[in-house]
Parts: structure tokens; C-alpha cells; sequence
């Protein structure tokens, strides 16, 4: 169970990381938490969040730019403990025109087979 900065008690994401909603956690560090996703659209597929309530990549900027360069430095992590030798596609929709469902920056990691050619 982890605390969350700027914590949204609506967010699905803040809940999930504080442990009010189960998941099956794969990584979790002191600002980054990745648990897998709930329909998965490949064979691996896993949501990195920060351990901060922020709403989309819109919302990445100065002031938070040291935890994003955080939270991409994990993805290496988490694909090569997956095992992911063949390669990855890292995802993050931002908004409605994108599909964005919950309002939570997130990245998606998906992998485990050849991944579409097309990626819209
Ligand atoms: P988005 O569409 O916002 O980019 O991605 C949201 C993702 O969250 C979707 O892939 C969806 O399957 C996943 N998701 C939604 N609700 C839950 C949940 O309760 N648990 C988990 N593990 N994933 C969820
Ligand atoms: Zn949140």
C-alpha cells in the first residue's frame, strides 16, 4: 500500500496504488508503481503510473519533468523483467481524441508478440 501525492479520491489509478482496488502488481518504487492491465491487448501488457495523481502527459513540465524522466527510466526494467527480448511499444493516450479513460498519466506497456504495424 502507497500514499499518493495530490491524491484524487475519484481516481481509479489513486485507488488502485493505495491498494483500495486489488491488482496484480509487477514493479513498484518509491515514485513509480506498474501493475498489469485489466483487458489486456496483447500477451503482456502493463500500466506504469506515477505514484502521483497527474491527469495525462499534457500535464508533463518543468516542474515535473524529473519524475517523468523517472517513470521512463522503469519501463527498461519492467519490459526486461518480463522478458520482453523481442522489442515493446510504450503507449500513453492523452485525452478524448485518443481514448484516454482514466485520468491518470499512464503508460502502457505492451508486448509478448509481433505488435500491429499500425499504431492509429
Ligand atoms: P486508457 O484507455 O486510459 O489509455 O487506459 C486505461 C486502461 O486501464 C485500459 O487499458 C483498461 O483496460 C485499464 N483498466 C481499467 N480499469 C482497470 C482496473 O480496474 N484494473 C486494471 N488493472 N486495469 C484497468
Ligand atoms: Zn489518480
Amino acid at each position: 500500500m502507497s500514499e499518493v501525492k495530490n491524491h484524487d479520491p475519484e481516481c481509479l489509478f489513486c485507488r488502485i496504488i493505495q491498494g483500495e482496488i486489488p491488482s496484480t502488481k509487477v514493479y513498484e518504487d518509491e515514485l513509480c508503481f506498474a501493475f498489469r492491465d485489466i483487458a489486456p491487448q496483447a500477451p503482456t501488457h502493463i500500466l506504469v503510473v506515477p505514484k502521483t495523481h497527474i491527469a495525462s502527459a499534457a500535464e508533463i513540465g518543468a516542474d515535473n519533468a524529473a519524475l517523468a524522466a523517472h517513470i521512463l527510466s522503469a519501463l527498461p526494467k519492467i519490459a526486461a523483467a518480463e522478458g520482453l527480448t523481442g522489442g515493446w511499444r510504450i503507449v500513453s493516450n492523452v485525452g478524448d481524441d485518443a481514448g484516454q479513460t482514466v485520468k491518470h498519466l499512464h503508460f502502457h506497456i505492451l508486448g509478448g508478440e509481433r505488435l500491429s504495424d499500425r499504431m492509429a
